[in-house]
């Protein structure tokens, strides 16, 4: 059995010299574990759970960067608009313009990833490359004061075949090269691929990955 200080260690000489950050997805586990991965040098910790992620905001240090990495619902948004670093799941039109207006309340640009469909399977959340091309291409996009476009994010399939996940992160990769030579906004900052977790963060690496997003492979198992 490994502990927890050997699995950030093991991750962290994974991802030194290169551009790569660790996103350590804690949901689920109580905030006396994340208090102990940020005494062990860990800032960048993910949620799926907007009511999860408000408590162990308040509980745990002030210098963390909280990403909020699961599907997201429109009226929450005003929960973590005040503190959120970046939010990974933007899926839709209609939440990215209640993140901009809950952005503008609080007197912040908010960072946040287009969330991208690229596996297989019908049950993932994110957009199809046509509506990510038509929301660019939009008056109504561009005038959003209060949101930072990073990049993207994705799911691979979950299959033992790496193949299939590798072609799925290779998409992605080349959506995002795409976006990044075609599009110019204020609100554009493409830097972020966000794909990799647990099972597939090695491929992802590979596949030019700036992001992984790992809860059990540094947490141990949820139940
Ligand atoms: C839970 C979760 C992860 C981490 O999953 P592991 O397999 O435990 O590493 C990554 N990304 C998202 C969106 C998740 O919901």
């Amino acid at each position: 059995m490994s502990s927890l200080s050997e699995n950030i260690k093991h991750f962290e000489q994974l991802l030194e010299g290169t551009s790569s950050k660790l996103v350590a997805v804690s949901k689920t586990k109580p905030a006396s574990m994340l208090q102990e991965a940020y005494d062990l040098g860990i800032r960048i910790f993910g949620e799926n759970k907007v009511q999860e992620l408000t408590e162990k905001y308040e509980l745990l240090p002030k210098d963390i960067e909280w990403h909020m990495i699961g599907h997201l619902q429109s009226n929450k948004v005003k929960y973590i608009a005040p503190f959120v670093s970046l939010i990974h799941g933007v899926d839709s039109f209609k939440l990215l313009k209640e993140i901009n207006k809950r952005a503008v309340q609080n007197n912040r640009v908010i960072s946040c990833l287009f969330q991208m469909h690229i596996a297989k399977e019908e049950s993932k959340f994110g957009l199809s490359e046509e509506e990510l091309m038509d929301m660019l291409q939009s008056e109504a996009f561009k005038n959003l004061s209060n949101v930072k476009m990073k990049g993207l994010m994705g799911m691979a399939t979950y299959t033992e075949n790496e193949d299939i996940i590798r072609n799925e992160f290779k998409s992605l990769k080349t959506l995002f090269e795409k976006v990044k030579s075609t599009f110019s906004a204020d609100n554009l900052d493409f830097t972020e691929i966000s794909m990799g977790m647990s099972g597939d963060f090695k491929i992802a690496l590979e596949e030019g990955s700036t992001m992984i997003r790992v809860g059990s492979a540094i947490f141990g198992a949820r139940n």
